[in-house]
């Protein structure tokens, strides 16, 4: 990506989250306000939900949130959990998922793996088995660790609970891995905007079965903001309940054709070759922290081995103009973090391995 003057002095993003934004794109968040009821800014939202769609393999419902992606984990579990819910915890966004569902007074149930490990299938069934429940929570790529799970094979478990449905957080993954939406029979996939899909923060969206929105409707108290039945309501006739983030949608608008054209096939190689890259490197200077068998295309978690502090790493990093991520948690001083998603070309990832390399 080509650098602008006020530019230059910016620290280049290869953290997962926000990314870096393409500057025609950034250009769109300077248009000026339409009203948000107008037939205008209804075939915007029009266009954005068929390009979503289109990116999720789905012909069900689009809705478009002005908020980060956590309100829709809240939304996803206010509007379809009435009282059981199990999740998935194999990180620490996997577990907010868990937390959400505490805090609104939920009873959920806890099925932990180890970080750096996804999602086992047999487990989960197990738990299934064990414990009848309305829906199940699953990061698709648990950003803290660097862990994708098989989001097919967790589908196709779920398969033998026609009740319960599978709620599905694909923040890091939504733009840079495939998700069939409905081939896999998928009830949520949320995700918010300044991960893969490369825009400024502040704004998420979610596929949302149909079956999905007929269980909502039997929930009570469901809240306002995030009522399913009442965005769904509104989408369909081209709105948001509320005052979109209407700078968002033009962004959408146009990253999602940008994704699009560049095409999802081809973006999805381009993830894995940047990752290929990042892990090669790693597993050559240091080692890797997570699963080899459940590495993310989009974010890796280098485990350093008492090699070097991660913290010099990343101030390395900082001083050439990269910004880094430190590791998750209690991961902080064993690990730091490289994100490869987005707007990022594998140009963009020599260019800091090899700048790294000056390090070892
Ligand atoms: C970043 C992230 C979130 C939180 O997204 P916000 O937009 O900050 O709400 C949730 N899940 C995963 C996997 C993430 O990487």
């Amino acid at each position: 990506m080509s650098k602008t003057q006020a530019d230059s002095q910016r620290l280049r993003l290869f953290i997962p989250g926000p990314t870096e934004v393409a500057p025609e794109v950034l250009q769109d968040f300077a248009r000026p306000p339409i009203g948000h009821r107008t037939d205008e800014a209804g075939e915007l939202i029009f266009r954005v939900t068929r390009k979503a769609q289109k990116l999720l393999h789905t012909t069900q419902t689009v809705l478009l949130s002005t908020s980060s992606a956590t309100g829709l984990m809240e939304a996803a579990i206010r509007n379809l959990v009435q009282r059981t819910v199990l999740c998935a915890v194999n990180g620490a966004f996997s577990e907010r998922w868990y937390k959400i569902a505490v805090a609104n007074g939920k009873e959920p149930v806890r099925l932990d793996f180890p970080p750096g490990k996804p999602v086992d299938l047999e487990a989960l069934r197990n738990a299934l088995r064990e414990h009848p429940v309305e829906a199940v929570t699953v990061v698709h790529n648990e950003t803290s660790t660097g862990v994708i799970s098989p989001l097919a094979e967790i589908a196709e478990v779920l398969r033998d609970f026609p009740e319960t449905l599978l709620l599905v957080d694909a923040v890091t993954s939504m733009g840079a891995v495939p998700i069939a939406f409905d081939e896999l029979g998928l009830d949520v996939c949320l995700a918010s905007v300044q991960k893969a899909l490369a825009l400024p923060p502040g704004f998420a969206l979610c596929a949302v079965s149909d079956r999905a929105l007929e269980r909502a409707a039997s929930v009570p108290n469901r809240g306002y903001y995030f009522d399913f039945i009442l965005m769904k309501e509104y989408a369909d006739r081209g709105q948001t309940p509320i005052t979109p983030s209407l700078p968002h949608l033009y962004g959408l608008d146009h990253q999602l054709s940008r994704i699009l054209d560049e095409g999802l096939e081809q973006r999805y190689q381009r993830h894995l070759r940047m990752a290929a890259l990042v892990q090669n490197w790693a597993r050559e200077r240091l080692a890797l922290f997570a699963d080899p068998a459940a590495l993310s295309p989009t974010v890796t978690a280098v485990a350093t081995e008492d090699k070097i502090a991660p913290q010099d790493v990343l101030a390395f990093a900082r001083k050439h103009g990269y910004l880094l991520a430190s590791g998750y948690g209690q991961l902080k001083h064993k690990t730091f973090r490289i994100a490869h998603m987005g707007e990022l070309q594998e140009q963009d990832i020599q260019d800091l391995l090899s700048t790294l390399d000056r390090l070892f």
